[in-house]
């Protein structure tokens, strides 16, 4: 464990989690057990499955000296938004390239993370998609001196790191060993960190499973592949953990249930999900992720995919405050 404010912090929210069993008639009638751990309660601003991907960053930062983080991401961004209130906390400066045109009004996200000390620059949607970020970098480089560079959503193998917080916390609160762990997936680095400590006893018959969020398979398998080696080289050791060691990851993707693609307004069916669940459950769900992990899980339950009796964790990886670009269900 190193002596780095945030790991303790970190460590100690994700220790106070909650699990929380909910019930559907889907999930009901198939016999299955599913329990939801509440990471969206993690912290009220650096919430969720962000808060785990930027742990590693974090550690590699403070490793390499750096104080200045960097990174991307859209109007709504999960990441950005607990980018710029870690960055906060832990007496880091952030800076936050955007991609868009500065808008005259800022959307409530950027209104936050400005308010919170993040710096913004803006890029046009053409600039932000090609090699032109890279001489933006080049410049900011000559106005800073230097910077941590995150990956848009923070991604990348330190991204993964983190997870291992969630998987422990997980493997201390389940009685029994579950059968399948589920989270949506975006980049995928989240199900990638997940399958990469999904060891020991209670892990013994989990399949991590990820909901893509994505229309088109893209490559999300082969980007969770990469971070998910069988080893690790030294330099990616986390720092918050004893040693890191071998391990097999046992991890499925689930496509289909992207209702649409990537942060469309759920209509039809899905938009039904979504209200339902809400008020059975009390629980909020954001439309670009968890509410299609929860909507996919329903629907296999419906199509008899899990085995009856079987017990599924399923990560609410947070993202609520991106609800503020969405109508949402009254709960
Ligand atoms: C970013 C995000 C995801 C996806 O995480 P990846 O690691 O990119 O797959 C899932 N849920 C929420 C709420 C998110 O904000």
């Amino acid at each position: 464990m190193t002596d780095s404010p945030w790991c303790a912090d970190f460590l100690k929210w994700s220790k106070s989690v909650p699990m929380q069993s909910i019930e559907l008639p889907e999930f009901d009638r198939a016999g299955l057990n599913v329990i939801v751990r509440r990471d969206d309660l993690l912290h009220p601003a650096i919430s969720g499955n962000k808060a785990y991907k930027l742990l590693g960053h974090l550690e590699t930062a403070h490793r390499l000296g750096a104080r200045l983080l960097v990174s991307f991401g859209g109007a709504y961004s999960n990441h950005l938004h607990a980018l710029a209130a870690a960055s906060a906390c832990y007496g880091f400066s952030s800076l936050a390239i955007i991609r868009g045109e500065r808008p005259k009004q800022l959307s409530p996200t950027l209104r936050d993370v400005e308010a919170l000390g993040m710096q913004l620059r803006f890029v046009s949607r053409a600039d932000y998609a090609s090699s032109n970020v890279d001489s933006l970098l080049v410049r900011l480089r000559e106005e800073f001196g230097g910077f941590y560079l995150i990956p848009e959503g923070g991604g990348g193998a330190a991204g993964t790191l983190g997870l291992k917080l969630c998987m422990e916390a997980i493997a201390h609160t389940v009685d029994s060993a579950p059968d399948a762990i589920c989270v949506a997936a975006g980049t995928g680095t989240t199900l990638a960190g997940l399958a990469r400590y999904a060891q020991g006893d209670k892990f013994c018959k989990a399949a991590v499973m990820g909901f893509s969020v994505l229309k088109g398979e893209g490559n999300l398998g082969a980007t969770i592949r990469k971070l998910t080696p069988t080893s690790l080289p030294l330099n990616e050791t986390f720092h918050c953990s004893v040693t890191d060691q071998f391990y097999t990851a046992q991890w499925r993707l689930i496509h289909g249930f992207h209702a649409g693609g990537y942060a469309k307004t759920p209509k039809g069916e899905v938009l039904d999900f979504w209200r339902r669940f809400e008020s059975s459950t009390g629980i909020p769900l954001d439309p670009v992720y968890t509410l299609k992990m929860f909507w996919g899980m329903a629907s296999l339950a419906n199509q008899g995919y899990w085995q009856k009796g079987s017990t599924l964790v399923a990560i609410h990886s947070g993202g609520l405050q991106g609800r503020r670009g969405f109508a949402c269900p009254e709960i």
